[in-house]
Protein backbone atom coordinates (compact mmCIF):
# COMPACT_ATOMS: atom_id res chain seq x y z
CA UNK A 1 0.00 0.00 0.00
CA UNK A 2 1.27 3.03 -1.08
CA UNK A 3 1.54 5.85 1.74
CA UNK A 4 -1.54 7.99 0.79
CA UNK A 5 -3.54 5.10 0.16
CA UNK A 6 -2.15 3.83 3.98
CA UNK A 7 -3.77 7.03 5.57
CA UNK A 8 -6.93 7.43 3.39
CA UNK A 9 -7.51 3.41 4.91
CA UNK A 10 -6.38 4.54 8.37
CA UNK A 11 -9.30 7.18 7.96
CA UNK A 12 -11.38 4.71 6.81
CA UNK A 13 -10.83 2.46 9.37
CA UNK A 14 -11.32 5.56 12.00
CA UNK A 15 -14.68 6.45 10.76
CA UNK A 16 -15.90 2.64 10.92
CA UNK A 17 -14.56 2.89 14.61
CA UNK A 18 -16.05 5.93 15.17
CA UNK A 19 -19.60 4.51 13.37
CA UNK A 20 -19.30 1.51 16.01
CA UNK A 21 -18.63 3.24 19.35
CA UNK A 22 -21.64 5.99 18.73
CA UNK A 23 -24.31 4.02 17.75
CA UNK A 24 -26.90 6.85 18.48
CA UNK A 25 -25.27 8.79 15.76
CA UNK A 26 -27.69 7.27 13.72
CA UNK A 27 -31.51 9.38 14.39
CA UNK A 28 -33.07 6.41 13.70
CA UNK A 29 -31.73 3.69 15.85
CA UNK A 30 -32.78 2.86 18.98
CA UNK A 31 -31.46 3.87 22.45
CA UNK A 32 -29.91 0.94 23.81
CA UNK A 33 -29.30 0.65 27.42
CA UNK A 34 -26.92 -2.47 29.02
CA UNK A 35 -27.66 -4.38 32.24
CA UNK A 36 -24.26 -6.24 33.49
CA UNK A 37 -25.81 -9.04 36.11
CA UNK A 38 -23.45 -11.20 38.54
CA UNK A 39 -25.35 -12.83 41.90
CA UNK A 40 -23.74 -14.62 44.85
CA UNK A 41 -20.08 -13.29 44.68
CA UNK A 42 -18.29 -14.49 47.81
CA UNK A 43 -14.80 -13.43 46.71
CA UNK A 44 -13.24 -11.31 44.36
CA UNK A 45 -10.37 -13.78 43.76
CA UNK A 46 -10.95 -16.34 41.02
CA UNK A 47 -12.47 -19.73 41.73
CA UNK A 48 -11.90 -23.03 40.62
CA UNK A 49 -8.29 -23.08 40.72
CA UNK A 50 -8.10 -19.50 39.07
CA UNK A 51 -10.03 -20.72 35.47
CA UNK A 52 -13.24 -19.07 36.35
CA UNK A 53 -14.51 -16.01 38.11
CA UNK A 54 -12.63 -13.35 39.60
CA UNK A 55 -13.22 -9.39 39.64
CA UNK A 56 -10.47 -8.16 37.77
CA UNK A 57 -11.62 -10.01 34.69
CA UNK A 58 -14.95 -8.80 35.31
CA UNK A 59 -13.75 -5.21 35.01
CA UNK A 60 -12.31 -5.46 31.36
CA UNK A 61 -15.77 -6.94 30.73
CA UNK A 62 -17.20 -3.75 32.00
CA UNK A 63 -14.33 -1.26 29.66
CA UNK A 64 -15.54 -3.85 26.58
CA UNK A 65 -19.40 -3.31 27.25
CA UNK A 66 -18.58 0.37 27.83
CA UNK A 67 -16.67 0.89 24.68
CA UNK A 68 -19.44 -0.99 22.84
CA UNK A 69 -22.52 1.39 24.58
CA UNK A 70 -21.96 4.31 27.13
CA UNK A 71 -25.50 3.36 28.70
CA UNK A 72 -24.19 0.42 31.13
CA UNK A 73 -26.07 -0.46 34.37
CA UNK A 74 -23.70 -3.07 36.28
CA UNK A 75 -26.12 -5.06 38.86
CA UNK A 76 -25.29 -7.85 41.81
CA UNK A 77 -28.13 -9.92 42.31
CA UNK A 78 -26.93 -10.47 46.60
CA UNK A 79 -25.15 -12.43 48.67
CA UNK A 80 -21.98 -10.99 48.42
CA UNK A 81 -20.41 -9.80 52.08
CA UNK A 82 -20.87 -13.58 53.96
CA UNK A 83 -20.10 -16.24 53.84
CA UNK A 84 -16.46 -16.91 52.73
CA UNK A 85 -13.19 -17.07 54.93
CA UNK A 86 -12.20 -13.16 54.07
CA UNK A 87 -15.03 -11.79 55.98
CA UNK A 88 -14.26 -13.86 58.76
CA UNK A 89 -11.58 -10.98 59.25
CA UNK A 90 -13.17 -8.11 57.52
CA UNK A 91 -16.70 -8.74 57.65
CA UNK A 92 -17.73 -7.93 53.90
CA UNK A 93 -15.55 -4.54 53.43
CA UNK A 94 -12.99 -6.77 51.15
CA UNK A 95 -16.32 -7.16 48.94
CA UNK A 96 -17.41 -3.46 49.17
CA UNK A 97 -13.60 -2.58 48.43
CA UNK A 98 -14.41 -4.64 44.91
CA UNK A 99 -17.18 -3.51 43.75
CA UNK A 100 -16.54 0.31 44.08
CA UNK A 101 -13.36 -0.60 41.84
CA UNK A 102 -15.44 -2.50 39.68
CA UNK A 103 -17.30 0.53 39.57
CA UNK A 104 -21.19 -1.19 40.62
CA UNK A 105 -23.89 0.65 40.78
CA UNK A 106 -26.82 -1.25 42.12
CA UNK A 107 -27.21 -4.31 44.81
CA UNK A 108 -29.91 -6.09 46.04
CA UNK A 109 -29.74 -7.57 49.56
CA UNK A 110 -29.20 -11.37 49.90
CA UNK A 111 -29.89 -13.10 52.65
CA UNK A 112 -26.24 -13.76 53.45
CA UNK A 113 -25.52 -9.78 53.93
CA UNK A 114 -28.00 -10.52 57.32
CA UNK A 115 -24.94 -12.87 58.45
CA UNK A 116 -22.71 -9.93 60.25
CA UNK A 117 -24.54 -7.93 62.24
CA UNK A 118 -26.88 -4.88 61.42
CA UNK A 119 -23.94 -2.44 62.93
CA UNK A 120 -21.59 -4.05 60.48
CA UNK A 121 -23.98 -4.01 57.73
CA UNK A 122 -24.68 -0.29 58.03
CA UNK A 123 -21.10 0.42 58.09
CA UNK A 124 -20.36 -1.49 54.79
CA UNK A 125 -23.93 0.74 53.58
CA UNK A 126 -22.19 3.73 54.36
CA UNK A 127 -18.95 2.38 52.75
CA UNK A 128 -20.64 1.50 49.64
CA UNK A 129 -19.57 3.92 46.38
CA UNK A 130 -22.96 2.26 44.60
CA UNK A 131 -26.53 1.79 45.93
CA UNK A 132 -28.20 -0.96 48.17
CA UNK A 133 -31.74 -2.14 47.35
CA UNK A 134 -34.29 -4.27 49.32
CA UNK A 135 -37.77 -2.44 49.01
CA UNK A 136 -39.09 -5.20 51.43
CA UNK A 137 -36.63 -4.95 54.10
CA UNK A 138 -37.88 -2.66 57.40
CA UNK A 139 -37.35 -2.24 60.66
CA UNK A 140 -39.56 -4.16 62.82
CA UNK A 141 -41.00 -1.35 64.94
CA UNK A 142 -41.77 1.49 62.50
CA UNK A 143 -42.17 -0.17 59.19
CA UNK A 144 -39.84 2.16 57.84
CA UNK A 145 -37.08 1.11 54.83
CA UNK A 146 -34.19 -0.32 56.48
CA UNK A 147 -30.85 1.87 56.68
CA UNK A 148 -33.39 4.30 54.97
CA UNK A 149 -32.42 3.52 51.45
CA UNK A 150 -35.05 4.03 48.71
CA UNK A 151 -37.76 1.67 47.66
CA UNK A 152 -36.53 2.26 43.82
CA UNK A 153 -34.05 4.28 42.00
CA UNK A 154 -34.69 5.29 38.51
CA UNK A 155 -31.80 5.78 36.10
CA UNK A 156 -32.49 8.04 32.50
CA UNK A 157 -30.54 7.45 29.06
CA UNK A 158 -31.31 10.00 26.35
CA UNK A 159 -34.86 10.75 28.30
CA UNK A 160 -35.39 6.75 28.40
CA UNK A 161 -36.51 6.60 31.85
CA UNK A 162 -35.60 2.80 33.59
CA UNK A 163 -36.62 2.41 37.37
CA UNK A 164 -35.15 -0.43 39.35
CA UNK A 165 -36.73 -2.35 42.06
CA UNK A 166 -35.04 -4.65 44.82
CA UNK A 167 -36.68 -7.40 46.84
CA UNK A 168 -35.24 -10.30 49.20
CA UNK A 169 -36.18 -13.78 50.07
CA UNK A 170 -39.13 -13.67 52.38
CA UNK A 171 -36.67 -16.72 54.60
CA UNK A 172 -33.53 -14.46 55.23
CA UNK A 173 -34.87 -14.75 58.88
CA UNK A 174 -34.01 -18.27 58.79
CA UNK A 175 -31.21 -18.70 56.58
CA UNK A 176 -28.88 -15.63 58.11
CA UNK A 177 -29.16 -14.34 61.18
CA UNK A 178 -30.72 -11.36 60.79
CA UNK A 179 -31.87 -9.50 63.91
CA UNK A 180 -35.18 -8.83 65.26
CA UNK A 181 -35.12 -5.34 64.57
CA UNK A 182 -35.60 -5.91 60.92
CA UNK A 183 -38.08 -7.34 59.09
CA UNK A 184 -38.70 -9.02 55.66
CA UNK A 185 -42.31 -8.07 54.20
CA UNK A 186 -44.06 -9.32 51.53
CA UNK A 187 -42.30 -9.21 48.47
CA UNK A 188 -45.49 -9.46 46.22
CA UNK A 189 -47.01 -6.91 47.93
CA UNK A 190 -44.21 -4.26 47.46
CA UNK A 191 -43.39 -4.82 44.01
CA UNK A 192 -47.38 -4.17 43.44
CA UNK A 193 -47.24 -1.18 45.31
CA UNK A 194 -43.56 0.25 43.87
CA UNK A 195 -44.37 -0.83 40.55
CA UNK A 196 -47.54 0.74 40.14
CA UNK A 197 -46.25 3.94 41.16
CA UNK A 198 -43.33 3.80 39.00
CA UNK A 199 -45.39 3.43 35.83
CA UNK A 200 -48.22 6.01 36.93
CA UNK A 201 -46.79 8.66 38.42
CA UNK A 202 -42.80 8.28 37.59
CA UNK A 203 -43.51 7.28 34.34
CA UNK A 204 -40.98 5.05 32.97
CA UNK A 205 -40.18 3.28 30.60
CA UNK A 206 -39.04 0.14 31.80
CA UNK A 207 -38.80 -1.87 35.11
CA UNK A 208 -35.98 -3.96 36.02
CA UNK A 209 -36.64 -6.27 39.32
CA UNK A 210 -33.30 -6.77 40.60
CA UNK A 211 -34.17 -9.83 43.32
CA UNK A 212 -32.67 -12.54 45.53
CA UNK A 213 -35.56 -14.68 45.45
CA UNK A 214 -36.08 -18.40 44.56
CA UNK A 215 -37.26 -19.12 41.00
CA UNK A 216 -40.61 -20.22 41.83
CA UNK A 217 -41.29 -16.55 43.88
CA UNK A 218 -39.27 -14.85 41.20
CA UNK A 219 -41.97 -15.97 38.65
CA UNK A 220 -44.69 -14.97 41.20
CA UNK A 221 -43.55 -11.74 41.34
CA UNK A 222 -43.45 -11.23 37.69
CA UNK A 223 -47.24 -11.69 38.02
CA UNK A 224 -46.95 -9.09 40.92
CA UNK A 225 -45.88 -6.62 39.27
CA UNK A 226 -45.55 -5.18 35.72
CA UNK A 227 -41.61 -5.90 34.98
CA UNK A 228 -39.87 -5.86 32.20
CA UNK A 229 -36.61 -7.93 33.23
CA UNK A 230 -35.94 -9.62 36.28
CA UNK A 231 -32.47 -10.44 36.99
CA UNK A 232 -32.21 -12.30 40.22
CA UNK A 233 -29.93 -14.83 42.57
CA UNK A 234 -29.56 -17.04 45.30
CA UNK A 235 -29.55 -20.26 43.61
CA UNK A 236 -26.18 -20.50 42.26
CA UNK A 237 -27.42 -22.44 39.39
CA UNK A 238 -27.67 -20.77 35.42
CA UNK A 239 -31.15 -20.21 35.23
CA UNK A 240 -33.37 -18.62 32.36
CA UNK A 241 -36.53 -18.32 32.60
CA UNK A 242 -39.68 -16.30 31.54
CA UNK A 243 -42.90 -16.05 33.61
CA UNK A 244 -46.00 -13.48 32.40
CA UNK A 245 -44.20 -12.50 30.25
CA UNK A 246 -40.74 -11.37 32.17
CA UNK A 247 -37.84 -13.29 31.36
CA UNK A 248 -35.96 -13.89 34.46
CA UNK A 249 -32.44 -14.73 34.57
CA UNK A 250 -30.02 -15.96 37.11
CA UNK A 251 -25.84 -16.52 36.57
CA UNK A 252 -24.32 -19.37 38.63
CA UNK A 253 -21.91 -17.87 41.41
CA UNK A 254 -18.57 -16.28 42.46
CA UNK A 255 -19.01 -14.48 38.81
CA UNK A 256 -18.38 -17.71 36.66
CA UNK A 257 -20.48 -16.00 34.13
CA UNK A 258 -21.49 -12.23 33.68
CA UNK A 259 -24.84 -11.72 32.00
CA UNK A 260 -25.08 -8.93 29.55
CA UNK A 261 -28.43 -7.23 28.50
CA UNK A 262 -29.29 -5.16 26.02
CA UNK A 263 -32.86 -3.71 26.21
CA UNK A 264 -33.18 -1.39 22.95
CA UNK A 265 -35.81 1.89 22.78
CA UNK A 266 -37.53 3.38 20.32
CA UNK A 267 -36.21 6.45 19.68
CA UNK A 268 -39.21 8.64 19.30
CA UNK A 269 -41.81 7.24 21.90
CA UNK A 270 -39.31 5.64 24.01
CA UNK A 271 -40.86 2.45 24.31
CA UNK A 272 -38.90 -1.07 25.11
CA UNK A 273 -38.85 -2.58 21.93
CA UNK A 274 -36.53 -5.81 22.43
CA UNK A 275 -34.47 -7.31 24.42
CA UNK A 276 -31.02 -9.32 23.44
CA UNK A 277 -29.28 -11.04 26.11
CA UNK A 278 -25.68 -13.34 26.20
CA UNK A 279 -24.08 -14.61 28.90
CA UNK A 280 -20.50 -14.25 29.35
CA UNK A 281 -18.24 -16.82 30.52
CA UNK A 282 -16.02 -15.16 32.84
CA UNK A 283 -12.86 -17.61 32.27
CA UNK A 284 -8.64 -17.53 32.43
CA UNK A 285 -8.55 -16.04 29.07
CA UNK A 286 -9.92 -12.59 30.03
CA UNK A 287 -6.87 -9.97 31.34
CA UNK A 288 -7.24 -8.38 34.37
CA UNK A 289 -8.34 -4.93 34.55
CA UNK A 290 -4.89 -3.19 35.76
CA UNK A 291 -7.36 -0.77 37.86
CA UNK A 292 -8.21 -3.77 40.06
CA UNK A 293 -4.92 -4.05 41.32
CA UNK A 294 -5.03 -2.31 44.18
CA UNK A 295 -7.42 -3.99 45.78
CA UNK A 296 -5.17 -7.36 45.46
CA UNK A 297 -2.65 -5.42 47.08
CA UNK A 298 -4.94 -4.51 50.00
CA UNK A 299 -5.60 -8.04 50.78
CA UNK A 300 -1.87 -9.58 50.26
CA UNK A 301 -0.96 -10.77 53.63
CA UNK A 302 -4.48 -12.70 54.07
CA UNK A 303 -4.21 -14.33 50.90
CA UNK A 304 -1.64 -15.58 51.55
CA UNK A 305 -1.83 -16.55 54.69
CA UNK A 306 -5.24 -18.55 53.54
CA UNK A 307 -2.87 -20.39 50.66
CA UNK A 308 -0.83 -21.95 53.50
CA UNK A 309 -1.28 -26.25 53.20
CA UNK A 310 -3.21 -28.21 55.66
CA UNK A 311 -3.25 -31.37 54.60
CA UNK A 312 -4.45 -32.90 51.12
CA UNK A 313 -7.12 -35.98 50.19
CA UNK A 314 -6.53 -38.42 48.07
CA UNK A 315 -10.62 -38.59 46.58
CA UNK A 316 -12.45 -35.78 44.64
CA UNK A 317 -14.46 -34.19 47.62
CA UNK A 318 -17.89 -33.15 46.56
CA UNK A 319 -18.39 -29.69 48.25
CA UNK A 320 -21.15 -28.44 45.58
CA UNK A 321 -24.12 -26.75 47.23
CA UNK A 322 -26.63 -28.76 45.43
CA UNK A 323 -25.06 -32.54 46.08
CA UNK A 324 -24.65 -31.18 50.18
CA UNK A 325 -28.21 -30.10 50.03
CA UNK A 326 -29.97 -33.36 48.46
CA UNK A 327 -27.86 -36.53 48.81
CA UNK A 328 -25.10 -38.36 51.24
CA UNK A 329 -21.86 -36.61 50.08
CA UNK A 330 -18.21 -37.81 50.86
CA UNK A 331 -17.21 -34.75 51.99
CA UNK A 332 -20.44 -34.23 54.38
CA UNK A 333 -19.93 -37.41 55.80
CA UNK A 334 -15.94 -36.18 56.70
CA UNK A 335 -17.38 -33.46 58.76
CA UNK A 336 -20.57 -35.27 60.60
CA UNK A 337 -17.70 -37.77 61.50
CA UNK A 338 -15.85 -34.89 62.51
CA UNK A 339 -18.58 -33.13 64.44
CA UNK A 340 -19.34 -36.38 66.35
CA UNK A 341 -15.57 -37.42 67.36
CA UNK A 342 -14.84 -33.49 68.59
CA UNK A 343 -17.70 -33.96 70.76
CA UNK A 344 -17.36 -37.62 71.65
CA UNK A 345 -21.42 -38.09 70.56
CA UNK A 346 -23.44 -40.95 69.08
CA UNK A 347 -24.31 -38.62 66.30
CA UNK A 348 -23.20 -35.68 63.75
CA UNK A 349 -25.40 -33.87 62.43
CA UNK A 350 -24.64 -30.81 59.45
CA UNK A 351 -27.23 -28.69 57.74
CA UNK A 352 -26.23 -29.05 54.19
CA UNK A 353 -26.73 -25.42 54.11
CA UNK A 354 -23.34 -24.56 56.06
CA UNK A 355 -21.45 -26.79 53.41
CA UNK A 356 -20.18 -23.89 51.78
CA UNK A 357 -17.76 -23.10 48.74
CA UNK A 358 -19.86 -24.84 45.91
CA UNK A 359 -16.70 -26.53 44.42
CA UNK A 360 -15.23 -29.82 43.61
CA UNK A 361 -12.07 -30.58 45.09
CA UNK A 362 -9.58 -32.51 42.77
CA UNK A 363 -7.37 -35.01 44.46
CA UNK A 364 -4.21 -33.10 46.04
CA UNK A 365 -3.36 -30.38 48.18
CA UNK A 366 -5.72 -28.89 50.84
CA UNK A 367 -5.29 -25.32 51.59
CA UNK A 368 -6.50 -23.06 54.73
CA UNK A 369 -8.54 -21.46 52.41
CA UNK A 370 -10.14 -24.74 51.51
CA UNK A 371 -10.74 -25.54 55.15
CA UNK A 372 -12.50 -22.02 55.56
CA UNK A 373 -14.17 -22.03 52.13
CA UNK A 374 -16.14 -25.47 52.87
CA UNK A 375 -17.04 -24.20 56.62
CA UNK A 376 -16.96 -20.17 56.59
CA UNK A 377 -19.61 -19.61 59.42
CA UNK A 378 -16.93 -20.14 62.41
CA UNK A 379 -20.26 -22.11 64.07
CA UNK A 380 -19.64 -23.96 67.75
CA UNK A 381 -19.81 -27.80 67.61
CA UNK A 382 -22.62 -28.56 70.72
CA UNK A 383 -23.76 -31.30 71.97
CA UNK A 384 -27.56 -32.31 72.57
CA UNK A 385 -29.60 -34.90 73.86
CA UNK A 386 -32.59 -35.96 72.39
CA UNK A 387 -35.11 -38.83 72.82
CA UNK A 388 -35.41 -40.92 69.69
CA UNK A 389 -39.51 -39.59 69.10
CA UNK A 390 -37.75 -35.98 68.51
CA UNK A 391 -34.47 -37.29 66.95
CA UNK A 392 -37.56 -38.81 64.36
CA UNK A 393 -39.23 -35.02 64.00
CA UNK A 394 -35.42 -33.75 63.24
CA UNK A 395 -34.84 -36.03 60.32
CA UNK A 396 -38.46 -35.43 59.48
CA UNK A 397 -37.81 -31.97 58.79
CA UNK A 398 -34.44 -32.80 57.48
CA UNK A 399 -35.76 -33.69 54.62
CA UNK A 400 -39.97 -31.82 54.24
CA UNK A 401 -38.19 -29.69 51.63
CA UNK A 402 -36.52 -32.18 49.54
CA UNK A 403 -39.42 -32.22 47.18
CA UNK A 404 -39.91 -29.06 46.92
CA UNK A 405 -37.10 -26.94 46.72
CA UNK A 406 -33.85 -27.70 44.30
CA UNK A 407 -31.49 -27.16 47.19
CA UNK A 408 -32.78 -27.02 50.75
CA UNK A 409 -30.38 -26.02 53.33
CA UNK A 410 -32.10 -27.97 55.78
CA UNK A 411 -30.65 -31.01 53.85
CA UNK A 412 -28.64 -33.56 56.33
CA UNK A 413 -25.09 -34.73 56.30
CA UNK A 414 -25.01 -37.62 59.19
CA UNK A 415 -22.70 -39.65 60.83
CA UNK A 416 -23.24 -42.62 63.27
CA UNK A 417 -26.79 -43.50 61.73
CA UNK A 418 -28.20 -43.92 58.64
CA UNK A 419 -32.09 -43.44 57.14
CA UNK A 420 -34.19 -43.72 54.07
CA UNK A 421 -36.82 -41.63 53.25
CA UNK A 422 -39.34 -40.76 50.20
CA UNK A 423 -39.45 -37.48 49.09
CA UNK A 424 -42.73 -38.09 46.82
CA UNK A 425 -44.54 -38.96 50.20
CA UNK A 426 -46.06 -35.63 52.49
CA UNK A 427 -43.98 -33.69 54.13
CA UNK A 428 -43.82 -34.79 57.85
CA UNK A 429 -44.27 -38.55 56.59
CA UNK A 430 -41.39 -39.01 54.19
CA UNK A 431 -38.67 -40.72 56.79
CA UNK A 432 -39.07 -44.99 56.37
CA UNK A 433 -36.41 -45.89 58.24
CA UNK A 434 -34.25 -44.35 60.91
CA UNK A 435 -30.44 -46.40 62.07
CA UNK A 436 -28.22 -45.19 65.08
CA UNK A 437 -25.24 -47.27 65.69
CA UNK A 438 -26.45 -50.06 62.94
CA UNK A 439 -29.72 -50.70 65.49
CA UNK A 440 -33.06 -49.64 64.94
CA UNK A 441 -34.35 -45.86 66.15
CA UNK A 442 -35.99 -46.58 69.77
CA UNK A 443 -38.25 -43.44 70.31
CA UNK A 444 -37.61 -43.49 73.88
CA UNK A 445 -33.87 -43.85 74.21
CA UNK A 446 -32.28 -40.72 74.27
CA UNK A 447 -29.24 -40.21 71.95
CA UNK A 448 -26.61 -37.12 71.85
CA UNK A 449 -26.07 -35.03 68.70
CA UNK A 450 -22.99 -33.01 67.72
CA UNK A 451 -24.36 -29.98 65.85
CA UNK A 452 -23.73 -26.63 64.86
CA UNK A 453 -25.15 -23.89 67.46
CA UNK A 454 -26.73 -22.20 64.78
CA UNK A 455 -29.40 -25.19 64.84
CA UNK A 456 -29.20 -25.67 69.06
CA UNK A 457 -29.70 -22.35 69.95
CA UNK A 458 -30.90 -20.15 66.82
CA UNK A 459 -33.27 -22.79 65.42
CA UNK A 460 -30.94 -22.37 62.24
CA UNK A 461 -32.90 -23.82 58.84
CA UNK A 462 -36.52 -24.36 61.04
CA UNK A 463 -34.58 -26.70 63.22
CA UNK A 464 -36.59 -25.71 66.35
CA UNK A 465 -37.08 -29.24 67.34
CA UNK A 466 -33.32 -29.21 68.96
CA UNK A 467 -35.02 -26.87 71.94
CA UNK A 468 -36.62 -30.00 72.90
CA UNK A 469 -33.22 -31.72 73.73
CA UNK A 470 -30.97 -30.93 76.93
CA UNK A 471 -27.37 -29.24 75.85
CA UNK A 472 -24.97 -31.38 77.19
CA UNK A 473 -22.07 -29.11 75.82
CA UNK A 474 -22.96 -25.61 75.25
CA UNK A 475 -21.61 -22.42 72.86
CA UNK A 476 -19.52 -21.41 75.47
CA UNK A 477 -16.20 -22.89 74.47
CA UNK A 478 -16.82 -25.00 72.21
CA UNK A 479 -14.60 -25.93 69.44
CA UNK A 480 -15.58 -24.11 66.35
CA UNK A 481 -16.12 -25.91 62.76
CA UNK A 482 -13.74 -25.25 60.72
CA UNK A 483 -10.76 -25.84 63.55
CA UNK A 484 -12.80 -29.39 64.15
CA UNK A 485 -12.82 -29.62 60.50
CA UNK A 486 -8.94 -28.66 59.69
CA UNK A 487 -7.76 -30.97 63.23
CA UNK A 488 -9.67 -34.43 61.58
CA UNK A 489 -7.75 -33.72 58.71
CA UNK A 490 -4.63 -33.05 60.40
CA UNK A 491 -5.27 -36.24 62.36
CA UNK A 492 -6.42 -38.59 58.89
CA UNK A 493 -2.69 -40.80 58.05
CA UNK A 494 -0.17 -38.54 55.99
CA UNK A 495 -2.60 -35.90 57.15
CA UNK A 496 -4.64 -36.96 53.70
CA UNK A 497 -8.40 -37.75 53.64
CA UNK A 498 -10.03 -40.33 51.58
CA UNK A 499 -13.87 -40.29 52.66
CA UNK A 500 -16.73 -42.06 50.69
CA UNK A 501 -20.14 -42.72 50.45
CA UNK A 502 -21.54 -45.40 52.87
CA UNK A 503 -24.94 -45.24 52.29
CA UNK A 504 -25.29 -43.04 54.97
CA UNK A 505 -28.80 -41.83 53.43
CA UNK A 506 -30.84 -43.54 50.52
CA UNK A 507 -33.67 -41.27 48.75
CA UNK A 508 -36.17 -43.04 47.24
CA UNK A 509 -38.13 -40.87 44.75
ZN1 LIG B 1 -29.07 -16.39 48.96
Amino acid sequence: MNPIKQILFAFAVLALFAAAAFPQSDPNAPIRVTFLHVNDTYQFTPVEGGKRGGLARLLTLKKRAMEENPHVVFTLGGDTLSPSVETRTYKGAQMVDAWNAIGLDYSVFGNHEFDISTAELLKRIEESDFQWLGANVVYADSGKPFADLPEFVIREFEGVKIGIVGLLLPETKETSSMEDTLKVTDYCLAANLIVSRLRMVEKVDAVVGLTHLFMEQDKKAAGCADFDLILGGHEHSLLQSSAFGTPIFKMTADAREMGKFNLNFDRKTKRLMSLDWEIIAVTDEIPDAPEFAPIVAKYKDLLERLAVPVGATSVTLDALSVSNRTKETNIGNFIADAYREAVDADIGFVNGGSIRADLTYNPGPLTKRDVLSMLPFNNPIVKVEVTGAVLREIIEHSVARSAEDNEPGRFPQVSGMSFRFDASRPAGDRVLEIKVGGEPLNESKNYTIATSDFLVSRAGDGYTMFSKGKVISGAEGAPKDSDVFEAAIKAAPNATIAPKLEGRIIREN
